[in-house]
């Protein structure tokens, strides 16, 4: 189907154009859209239940006779109820309808209708509250139940739904090809467009509905993989010599087996000559950095240059400094580059990367302006990368010829999403902490408690250890949310005036928080005041507590990267949440974090929690939505699209062919839609 073709949802009876701007608004233009937006869920109205063994308060499908029309009660102005007795077998109801004179008017004395609804069951007497009735004539059936705004029922969208099916069936035309079908024996989309919105039974339901994750799905996988590819089949510099065994026996650490297995698999991909993409996920504190910097070593070994991008000024320098310490003695120069690089420093590297005489370049955006030339990058990793879109990965290994790609995430994310979201990317996991970390021990408190946790903070800090307040906002201004300005100065003059207090957030010039953090780095500051710029990738061990102010502002992710900045040694850290909020979901979150530790569960956690849509959503992830496709129950479809998108790609990497049309249409239709800069 062409798009333009496509008829505008205005040829719709009933469709004018107040109710077109409606159906805008949840996204719907065409007739075609409607028919692909799906119903959110469905009212069973193929299972009748016998009115004597209605079960009160809950809701069922009642076939009943109206023993006489409805009687008007007038109540008050705006409000009149419509009362009648409707009966099955020996068992009667009261059928209550508010204000519907419409609905009222259509039931007729001795007719035979189904009630959906609720019953209440009060000893003898049964009684229905506004239910839905239509005619028992029109046969019982599943109904669907869509996603609706205001002005726009459910019922109506279901009117126009038919109405559309009706007159566009015949245009439907199936971007799956033949073969795939009956490969994974997938329905046609007409049959499943038909079920998805009028189910025969939950059987068709069932086929309709796995039909259409399978094509959502598919053209996801199928637009990731392609954006991945381009200009990436070309010969990567191939690997000949494996330093990682040498590097590690220079650490003053022993590597743990997942560092190691991570080493080894990103090596092996580099043997081959195919560019790597691999992905590196490890919760905070498992060591990525010494993953990255054996990489790096190796790299050089090949006389490679590397590259290390992070999001952040403080992030880089604080990679700069660990990836010097463990490089330099083995002979591997580093170099950083970032917003507050002077201009005589960033001349004088820019020279040296353009001779290949520094092999690694750690910074920050800077890395990829048109000035920075490497003389053979060879390796380009990026570090806690969701928060790059894939353009800048690109850019900035397109400063080599078909570099290897390695991404470092800590945010950890349940297998079903990475495998959703990074589709082809190979992944590695680093799976274990290094040896004697303690979990951090957390305890969520309210705001009366909170001299409490200062003292405890005090005794810290009186030990020789330093601390973090983390608070949400930069100034005040949102009623009671402590903000870090003030909040710094106000511990500076109260309960810790003799500690030696600085403050990080957002706004500083980079080069004002670089001073702060080194700072707090060497000691010199003990206690941090900080809005979430210190989120990631801090490392600071001898910091072991953490106070975070308004935790319920976050999110359990959030919480949990926040809290990663603590128990990076080996002495028992502690996390305070401190939280006035009451509501279930707040609270809910302080549990989690009181009583989990492991990144991984905490991130199953929170998918539970905010639904899929939301974890998933475009603001975490710049993926598109999904019209219907569910992360928690939709795992096995998942596979199948993914084994079915590879071996489509390998036949025709460009989706040329013929039968490929119509998907190589979705695909495109979803890039236009995300906008490359956000498929990560
Ligand atoms: P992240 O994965 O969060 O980036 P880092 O790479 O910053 O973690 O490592 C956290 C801390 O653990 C650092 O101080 C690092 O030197 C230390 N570390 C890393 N690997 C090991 C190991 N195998 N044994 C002991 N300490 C380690
Ligand atoms: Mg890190």
């Amino acid at each position: 189907m062409e798009k333009k073709e496509t008829r505008s949802i205005r040829t719709l009876k009933g469709v004018g154009e107040q109710r077109a701007a409606k159906y805008a608004k949840l996204g719907i233009e065409t007739v075609e859209d409607l028919l692909h937006h799906y119903p959110r869920s469905y009212e069973d109205w193929s299972v009748l239940t016998p009115l004597a063994e209605a079960v009160s308060d809950t809701v069922c499908c009642i076939q009943a006779e109206a023993m006489s029309a409805p009687a008007a009660h007038y109540i008050r102005k705006g409000m009149t109820l419509y009362q009648f007795m409707a009966v099955d077998g020996a068992a009667k109801m009261k059928v209550t309808i508010f204000n519907n004179r419409f609905a009222a008017d259509r039931i007729r004395a001795g007719h035979n209708y189904l009630f959906y609804g609720k019953v209440t069951v009060r000893g003898r007497t049964r009684e229905m509250s506004s239910p839905e009735i239509q005619p028992a004539e029109m046969g019982a059936s599943i109904r669907p139940v869509y996603p609706q705004t205001e002005g726009l029922s459910s019922r109506m969208i279901e009117t126009a739904v038919r109405q559309a099916f009706y007159v566009w069936e015949d245009g439907l035309s199936d971007p799956l090809p033949e073969a795939l079908r009956q490969e994974y024996a997938l329905c046609h989309l007409r049959y499943a467009i038909r079920n998805v919105h009028f189910p025969k039974s939950h059987e068709t339901l069932a086929v309709a509905r796995r039909r259409l994750v399978f094509e959502e799905l598919l053209v996801l996988q199928l637009g990731m993989a392609m954006l991945r590819s381009r200009g990436r089949n070309g010969q990567a510099p191939k690997l000949n010599v494996d330093k990682s065994k040498e590097f590690f026996s220079m650490l003053p650490f022993a590597p743990t087996d997942a560092q190691r297995r991570a080493v080894s698999e990103a090596v092996e991909d580099m043997r081959t000559g195919i560019p790597m993409s691999r992905l590196l996920q490890g919760d905070v504190g498992s060591g990525k950095t010494a993953v990255a910097a054996a990489l790096c070593h190796t790299a050089a070994a090949n006389g490679w240059q590397s590259a290390l991008m992070a999001p952040t000024g403080i992030l880089a320098e604080q990679h700069y400094q660990s990836l010097r310490e463990l490089l330099e003695p083995a002979g591997v120069r580093v170099a950083l580059l970032t917003g507050s690089t002077t201009a005589a420093q960033k001349r004088d590297i820019l020279e040296q990367l353009k001779e290949g005489t520094i092999q690694l370049a750690v910074g920050t955006h800077a890395l990829l302006q048109e000035s920075v030339v490497f003389q053979n990058l060879g390796l380009v990793i990026t570090d806690e990368q969701h928060r790059f879109g894939v353009e800048q990965r690109a850019a900035l290994a397109s400063k080599g010829q078909n570099t290897h790609v390695y991404v470092m995430s800590a945010t950890p994310i349940p297998r079903t999403l990475a495998l959703m979201i990074y589709g082809d990317l190979d992944i590695s996991v680093l799976d274990e902490l290094p040896p004697g970390r303690k979990p951090v021990a957390t305890y969520a408190i309210d705001s009366k408690k909170r001299m409490r946790a200062l003292g405890f903070v005090k005794k810290h800090l009186d030990e020789g250890y330093q601390a973090y307040i983390v608070c949400p906002l930069v100034e005040e201004g949102e009623g009671d949310l402590k903000a870090a300005q003030q909040y710094a100065r106000s511990l500076e003059q109260g309960p810790l005036r003799d500690y030696q207090i600085g403050l990080v957030h957002g706004r500083m010039k980079p080069s004002e928080k670089d001073k702060v953090m080194a700072d707090f780095s060497s000691g010199k500051v003990q206690l941090l005041v900080s809005t979430t710029v210190i989120e990631v990738g801090v490392n600071v061990p001898n910091a072991v507590i953490m106070v975070v102010e308004n935790a319920e502002r976050f999110g359990l992710s959030q919480l949990h990267q926040l809290r990663g900045r603590v128990g990076r040694g080996n002495v028992q850290s502690h996390c305070i949440l401190i939280s006035d909020a009451q509501n279930e979901q707040a609270k809910r979150r302080m549990w989690i974090m009181s009583h989990l530790s492991d990144g991984f569960q905490i991130a199953e956690e929170d998918l539970k929690l905010r639904g899929p849509g939301d974890f998933f959503g475009q603001r975490q992830h710049g993926l598109p939505a999904l019209k219907i496709a569910d992360m928690a129950s939709d795992m096995a479809v998942l596979r199948e699209a993914q084994e079915a998108a590879h071996a489509i790609l390998k036949d025709d990497p460009n989706l040329e062919a013929s039968q490929y049309e119509g998907l190589r249409r979705e695909v495109e239709g979803l890039f236009a839609q995300v906008g490359e800069q956000g498929l990560n």
